[in-house]
């Protein structure tokens, strides 16, 4: 049987990370992943799968060594960020404003995920098990000990678990969840446009749903119709000419002219596990939380996990302490538990807020947002929040 200090389950963004982080502190590491992670191609289509990396994320990215060689590869930095419902409300802001070059990258995923791989394959100190997932799991009070699909027995002080919103290791370790089903789903829609690279990610509010634009490099963007499932269900049996007359008739008009070249679509689900460990076995990104997209913040809080994580284990490390106790997993959970909850109910918040059909709300919500515009102070510490700053 081979021992590790840690075992990572799911070598995704957030597992690889954690993986990465740990390692640079000598850890020995096993991590499971039971895909292998696509190879990254600049001359292929983009992937649909990009997200919104905050500032927060890149300082990460920038102290795991890896920032250099994600934006060697393709992305696109935005400066601005907009909504608006209507005219009148259009809120706009400015990386200036926090006296900051740009707001965030939007970046394919696995551009990501492919460059934490290339450094954690030069650790001697890591071991990656592609293809493989645990069959089972039995913890004592020393270590936490599994099984492979390929019948390997391996054991650990902790075995992390970022296997993602289905996560098998929440369940094989007895954490249940509490959440509900949006009752909405989200089209993601590669385009190219009209117009040339823009430096500004929008979203249009409608009572069906936003209306996202995120920029991509060059005359390539990417567009998230969110909408109730049938529609979406509607959306994607049309052709890709179909769906282009679709978007350009619901879509603003500050689009301008596109052509789809990829789509996809993903029901909403909030998720939140009722601990974030168990015994040794310990949560992080999706498999602890899943938040509504609609302000692209799914896996900025998922890297603000292994921030939290990785302190509280080098900081016992530090000060002489054991560091695959109780005491360093409960202050995880209290480190990462409340700030989450705020950005999943803040995101809720906004999304039920917009969805509500009263005239009344529509007011209200058309004055906050146009009040927000005119109050800087309001503005620049949402703009912090959200850039996890
Ligand atoms: C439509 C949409 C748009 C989004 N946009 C944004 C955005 O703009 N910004 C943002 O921050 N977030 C965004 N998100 C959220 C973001 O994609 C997720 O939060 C993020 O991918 C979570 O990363 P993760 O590593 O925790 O999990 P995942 O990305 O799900 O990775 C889990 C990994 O575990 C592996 N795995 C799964 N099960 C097993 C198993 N049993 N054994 C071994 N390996 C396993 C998987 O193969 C995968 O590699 C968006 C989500 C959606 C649905």
């Amino acid at each position: 049987m081979q021992k590790f200090d840690v075992i990572v389950v799911g070598g995704g963004m957030v597992g690889a990370s954690v993986a990465l982080s740990l390692a640079e502190q000598g850890l020995t590491i096993a991590v499971i992943e039971k895909q292998q992670p696509s190879h990254v191609d600049d001359s292929a289509p983009y992937n649909l799968r990009v997200s919104a990396i905050s500032l927060g994320s890149e300082q990460l990215l920038k102290q795991l060594d890896v920032w250099q060689h994600i934006v060697s590869q393709r992305h696109a930095p935005y400066r601005k960020l907009a909504i608006w419902e209507s005219d009148y409300s259009y809120t706009e802001f400015d990386a200036a404003s926090i006296s900051q070059p740009h707001l965030g990258h939007i970046i394919e995923n696995h551009v990501i995920q492919h460059a934490i791989w290339q450094k954690l394959s030069g650790h001697n100190n890591v071991q990656l098990f592609v293809g493989e997932s645990v069959t089972a799991l039995v913890q004592d009070n020393k270590q936490c000990n599994i099984q492979l699909s390929n019948s390997e027995h391996m054991s650990a002080k902790l075995l992390l678990a970022a296997d993602g919103a289905h996560s098998t290791i929440r369940q094989l370790a007895n954490i249940g969840t509490t959440g509900w089903d949006y009752q909405q789903s989200a089209m993601l829609i590669n385009v190219e446009t009209e117009y040339e690279q823009q430096d500004i990610t929008w979203q249009y509010m409608t009572p069906q749903g936003p209306r996202a634009f995120l920029p991509l490099q060059h005359n390539q963007a990417s567009l998230v119709w969110y909408d109730s499932p049938d529609k979406i269900k509607q959306l994607l049996s049309l052709n890709n000419q179909q769906l282009t007359d679709a978007v350009e008739a619901t879509f603003p008009s500050r689009l301008g002219k596109v052509s789809v070249i990829d789509k996809g679509a993903f029901p909403l689900t909030r998720r939140h596990a009722n601990r974030y460990s168990q015994g040794r076995v310990v949560l992080l990104g999706d498999a602890a939380h899943t938040i509504n997209p609609l302000a692209g913040q799914g896996v900025n809080i998922g890297f603000k996990d292994v921030k939290a994580l990785v302190e509280h284990i080098v900081s016992a490390i530090a000060e002489g302490k054991p560091w695959d106790n109780k005491d360093v997993l409960k202050g995880y959970e209290r480190a990462r538990r409340t700030d989450n909850l705020l950005m999943m109910s803040a995101m809720d918040a906004f999304y039920f807020g917009f969805k509500h059909p009263s005239g009344v709300v529509k007011l209200l919500r058309n004055a906050g947002l146009a009040i927000a515009n005119k109050a800087p102070v309001i503005k620049e510490q949402a703009l912090k929040y959200a850039c996890g700053l």
